[in-house]
C-alpha cells in the first residue's frame, strides 16, 4: 500500500479517537517509525505530509538523514547504546528512550544544545521491556536537573504484549498520571507535557488516554 492511503486511514482513526475522548487533533503527533523499511520509503512518507521520522538503529538514522535532513523531526525511539550517542546526537530531535543516568551524562556532554528526552517507564513490568520502573521515574527526573543539555519533554511506554485492550488502557493510563505527578511539580528542566505511547496495534487507546505523539511503523510504512 501507498503510505499516502495508509495515512488516510490512520487519520480517519485519530480524529475518531480525539472525538471520543474530547481531545485536540492538533496535540496528537504521528511518529512514522522506518525501522523497518528503505530510505526510499521514508522519503515516500515525509511526501505524504509527515514531519515525524523515529528509527531505533543508528545506522537506520544515518542512511535516512543523509536522504531527508531536515525535512523531518527526527525521533531515536530504541534502546541508545552509551557509545552510540556521538553517532547520533547531531541528528535527532527527540530521545524517547533516556533510562539510566550514564546515558543522560554522555547525551549532555555530547549535545551542544538541550535536546528534547522522553524517560522510557517500564509500566507492563515486563522483563523483557527496558525502562525505569514507576517507582525509579522521579528520582531520576530529579536526578536529571545536574544535566543542562537534557531536557525532560514527556514519558514513555510500550503496552504489554496482550490482546486485553482493557490492560494495555490501564497501563497508558498509569503512565499519564505519573506524567502528571511529574509536571505538577514545575521543574524547570522537565516540563514533561508530553506522552509518548501507542504504536500500530493500540494507538487509538493510547490517544485516548492522552498520548501526544503515537509511534507508527507496520501500519503506515510497513
Ligand atoms: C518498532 C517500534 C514501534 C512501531 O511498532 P509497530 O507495531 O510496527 O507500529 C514503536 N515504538 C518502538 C519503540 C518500536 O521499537
Amino acid at each position: 500500500m501507498e503510505v499516502k492511503q495508509n495515512l488516510t486511514a490512520i487519520i480517519e482513526n485519530i480524529e475518531a479517537a480525539c472525538r471520543r475522548s474530547g481531545r485536540n487533533r492538533k496535540d496528537v503527533h504521528v511518529v512514522a517509525v522506518t525501522k523497518y523499511v528503505t530510505a526510499d520509503r521514508a522519503e515516500e512518507a515525509v511526501e505524504a505530509g509527515i514531519l515525524h521520522l523515529g528509527e531505533n538503529r543508528d545506522e537506520g538514522l544515518s542512511g535516512k538523514f543523509d536522504r531527508i535532513g531536515a525535512r523531518a523531526v527526527w525521533h531515536f525511539i530504541g534502546s541508545l547504546q552509551t557509545r552510540k550517542v556521538k553517532n547520533v546526537i547531531d541528528k535527532i530531535d527527540y530521545i524517547h528512550s533516556l533510562d539510566r543516568l550514564s546515558l543522560a551524562k554522555e547525551i549532555d556532554k555530547r549535545a551542544d544544545a538541550p535536546v528534547k528526552c522522553f524517560v522510557q517507564v517500564n509500566t507492563s513490568g515486563e522483563e523483557s521491556k527496558h525502562g525505569l520502573s514507576p517507582d525509579e521515574t522521579i528520582p531520576f527526573i530529579e536526578a536529571c536537573r545536574e544535566y543542562p543539555n537534557i531536557l525532560i519533554s514527556g514519558l514513555m511506554t510500550m503496552a504489554p504484549n496482550t490482546d486485553d485492550k482493557g490492560l494495555i488502557r490501564q497501563t497508558f493510563q498509569s503512565l499519564r498520571q505519573l506524567r502528571d505527578k511529574v509536571k505538577a511539580m514545575e521543574l524547570s528542566h522537565a516540563p514533561c507535557d508530553d506522552l509518548s505511547m501507542g504504536m500500530s496495534n493500540d494507538y487509538t487507546v493510547a490517544i485516548e488516554e492522552g498520548a501526544t505523539f503515537i509511534r507508527i511503523g507496520s501500519s503506515l510504512v510497513g
